[in-house]
């Protein structure tokens, strides 16, 4: 692993020196698709692993490289792969981990594209997966089975902000060498690291909170284990093909350098609103770790730095009030997405968890008045003045 500054410091400088880039303080953009070979046998030597430097760009671009290795000291990890999004470094971590047969425990509630991704794997490789809810040890043991190779964890899960005991899931997956992929595209590596902790592999969404303004799809993968990164690019990055853009890669990496001080303003914000919204007499539950009376707040304050800046909360009423206040706001966005400079506010049953059926829907606490908001940077007041009005309107 790379030699670690604090956090702070290596957002912007890990991964990355200058003096190998002609004194670029940036790190140069390589748009390009392929690379020269200095001679033939140069080529064959490349191909053959017997020498380092470039070849292709799906299987691998400096510009690329540089964020990756700054990922993985970010997150603590031994690697990190970079994917045209955030579903493709899903897909390709779960694929790369499990064969036909085998069985994968999730959190209960995540991502609506994973849960379609693990539906297609049942239906085509017959990998099966169980959503359980992970309060107890107890809970997360009965579940699992002789052939469970995966323990998937959202943590917040999306879009209850329910929290997973991240210790308690290592404690026991070891036991049973069992490995543990967490999606922290809700925290970032600013306000958690579950490999510090004994996961195995992190995902994101990189286009939410890594990237931060709203400009760009990617994903990110990071390991604790080198090797077992290495073998994925080599295989399920490389074969299946979902690699990250040159440019995609510039952008995000340029986004990186301010994340600790883009997520304590979401942060900061987040804190004003939920206080505000939770006094609110239009607004029923409030699912936000940084409330005291959150049922995980002692957990939200142990495993992760600060709260977040995401808070979801039912309206009273019914579904058509949820839509008035979606269609009342003015100057937060009416969009899907997380972790921009905007304030973006969606109907989850509608919208990102349209694809759950009603019933898992249900068991996963999405209710129809259920509504989530990601906290932007603009002045919270502001934000709460147009979330105010938008709510008096219901
Ligand atoms: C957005 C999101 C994803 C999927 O990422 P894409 O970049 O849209 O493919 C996965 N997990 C979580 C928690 C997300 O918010």
């Amino acid at each position: 692993m790379e030699k670690k500054n604090r956090f702070e410091t290596d957002v912007i400088h890990a991964g990355y020196e200058p003096s190998d880039h002609m004194g670029s303080l940036v790190p140069p953009l390589f748009q390009t698709s392929t690379f020269t070979f200095p001679s033939a046998l140069e080529g064959e030597r490349r191909f053959a692993g017997e020498s380092e430097g470039n070849i292709y760009s799906r299987l691998g671009n400096p510009t690329v490289t540089a964020l990756e290795r700054r990922m993985a000291v970010l997150e603590d990890g031994e690697g990190a792969l970079a994917f045209a999004s955030g579903m493709a470094a899903v897909s390709a971590t779960l694929l790369h981990l499990t064969n036909t047969g085998d069985h994968i425990v999730c959190s209960d509630g995540i991502y609506g594209c994973t849960f379609g991704l693990l539906q297609l794997m049942e239906k085509k490789y017959h990998i099966d997966h169980d959503l359980i809810s992970m309060d107890t040890e107890e809970s997360l043991r009965t579940a699992l089975r002789e052939n469970t190779k995966i323990i998937y964890v959202e943590t917040p899960i999306n879009p209850t902000m329910k929290l997973v005991d991240l210790e308690m899931i290592v404690r026991v997956a070891k036991e049973r060498n069992i490995r543990v992929v967490v999606d922290n595209t809700f925290c970032s590596p600013y306000l958690q690291r579950p490999l510090a902790i004994g996961c195995d592999f992190v995902v994101h969404s990189a286009t939410k909170y890594i990237g931060g303004h709203g400009d760009v799809v990617a994903g990110l993968v990071a390991g604790k284990d080198k090797e077992a990164v290495d073998e994925m690019r080599s295989t399920v990055r490389k074969d299946i093909g979902g690699i990250m853009s040159p440019f995609d890669a510039w952008l995000l990496m340029r986004g990186l350098k301010t994340l600790p001080i883009r997520l304590d303003r979401h942060c900061d914000n987040a804190e004003k609103i939920a206080e505000r919204l939770k006094k609110h007499p239009k607004v029923g539950k409030m699912f936000y770790p940084g409330d005291p009376d959150f049922p995980q707040y002692e957990l939200a304050s142990r495993q992760m730095k600060r709260p977040g800046g995401m808070i979801s909360f039912e309206v009273k009423g019914s579904k058509e009030a949820a839509q008035k206040l979606l269609d009342s706001v003015k100057l937060i966005r009416l969009a899907v997405s997380l972790g921009d400079t905007e304030t973006l506010i969606q109907h989850p049953a509608s919208m990102t968890h349209a694809v759950v059926p009603e019933e898992d829907r249900k068991k996963m606490g999405i209710s129809d008045t259920l509504i989530r908001m990601s906290v932007g940077l603009e002045s919270w007041e502001d934000i709460w003045e147009d979330l105010e009005q938008a709510l008096n309107s219901i």
